[in-house]
């Protein structure tokens, strides 16, 4: 008889608590799910999903009440006691966690320690993970980090050129983010790229020549982040000590000049607010005063030259990264897109890959086109061309299970 083998993810954000069940005894079905958002505020509301049924609800409440619905929620359709352990994402695992931890009292104040490092998540993530303690007291809890996935990579590419004091006294160095959602995409990518037939491979079907993989993910969604992933191991990332570095994103920057921070201060910005700035007023919102892909492409098409320019940056600076990661790699194998813009905005992707054939990146037009929640090869080059719906929650699981098995 197969046991079941219950797994509750929760990810607690500022104003939002996201939560699955998975049964990983037999396959990997995802049998519940749900988001509580808006928390603390007026307009709160709840989706809780089991099966075919759906509840929305309005919700009023703190994170221990959001807790506390999920909680109910579970108990009445039975789930609750049956769940095995709790996967917790946590953003911020600096370099004292590179691999899924089961949570102790001092794994706790190790994260709240970190909390300088992501002063918008860690403190949040650790009261979910308190307040889930308190519903499960008798389960396993681990911690799953966002940084993990990047702890592979080596010093010249994680170290930054600034004062050696930095690093030894206040942790400054590049740690990454998304990394969930990298090792997840990348991973399914390699398990399709493998059951390919031959001539829709890449330059990784040809194994006598190459017997290892080089795969850039490209993570776009509000946040936007990029991977360099060789044999399995992230060997670089965009995103740094913060998730302010690296692509341009829906509301961040991403790389500028560090010189700029002090001309601003020249003319009068506080750090407060030029750190707003970069944060929520400036990629594509700074440029095109929208930052939702789709309004802009809708924009663009119809004549928006702010909404022309802003996509042409995003793009632009997305493929100098993938130059640069096939420099890291001395070459690229396959390119994977995944969230919202990379999964849904086949345009873009086209774009993206329009200058790259020199690095033998080609879209079929014709495979870019279809629509799907299914992973797919929508490559015609020698460097294939991916598309992987993410799932970060069903990573945070596999972790989970991973760690307590
Ligand atoms: P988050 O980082 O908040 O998880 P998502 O991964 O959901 O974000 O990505 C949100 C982005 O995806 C938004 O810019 C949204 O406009 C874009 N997006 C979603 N669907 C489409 C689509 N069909 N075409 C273009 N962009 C899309």
């Amino acid at each position: 008889m197969v046991t079941s083998l219950m797994i509750l993810t929760l990810n607690a954000g500022s104003s939002s608590l996201k939560f699955s069940v998975f049964d990983l005894s037999a396959g990997e079905d995802e049998v519940a799910n749900g988001l509580v958002e808006r928390i603390g505020s007026a307009e709160g509301r709840a989706t809780l999903e089991i099966g075919d049924e759906t509840q929305r609800v309005d919700f009023q409440g703190d994170h221990s009440d959001a807790v506390e619905l999920i909680g109910k929620f579970l108990r009445k359709h039975e789930l609750l006691n049956k769940v095995n352990a709790v996967g917790h994402r946590v953003v911020h695992g600096g370099e004292a966690f590179q691999q899924p931890t089961v949570i102790s009292a001092e794994v706790e104040k190790t994260i709240n320690r970190l909390s300088p490092l992501a002063p918008l998540h860690n403190p949040v993530n650790l009261q979910g993970i308190q307040l889930a303690k308190q519903t499960l007291p008798d389960v396993p809890h681990v911690a799953v980090f966002d940084t993990a996935f990047h702890s592979t990579m080596a010093a010249q590419a994680f170290r930054y050129p600034v004062p050696q004091a930095w690093y030894s006294e206040h942790g400054v160095r590049k740690y990454g983010f998304h990394g969930t959602s990298h090792a997840y995409v990348s991973t399914v990518a390699s398990e399709v790229l493998a059951k390919a037939p031959r001539g829709a491979r890449g330059s990784t079907g040809s194994g006598a020549k190459r017997n290892h993989q080089r795969i850039i993910t490209l993570h776009l969604g509000n946040g936007c982040s990029a991977a360099a992933i060789l044999n399995g191991a992230c060997i670089d990332t965009t995103m740094g000590l913060t998730p302010l570095e690296g692509l341009m994103m829906g509301t961040r920057s991403g790389d500028v000049d560090p010189g700029l921070a002090s001309y601003m201060h020249s003319l009068g910005m506080s750090v407060a607010d030029y750190d707003r700035a970069l944060n929520k007023a400036s990629g594509l919102l700074g440029i095109a005063g929208e930052n939702d892909m789709r309004a802009l492409l809708e924009m663009r098409a119809k004549g928006s030259e702010a909404a022309q320019l802003a996509i042409a940056m995003f793009v632009y600076r997305l493929r100098k990264t993938i130059g640069a990661f096939a420099a890291a790699m001395d070459g690229v194998d396959a390119i994977v897109f995944t969230a919202g813009i990379g999964e849904n905005a086949a345009e873009l992707r086209a774009e993206v890959c329009e200058g790259l054939g020199f690095l033998g990146i080609k879209v079929s037009m014709e495979k870019n086109a279809v629509r799907s929640s299914e992973a797919r090869i929508i490559g015609s080059g020698s460097c294939q061309v991916l598309v992987v719906p993410t799932n970060e929650e069903l990573e945070i699981a596999r972790a989970t299970i991973g760690v307590i098995e």
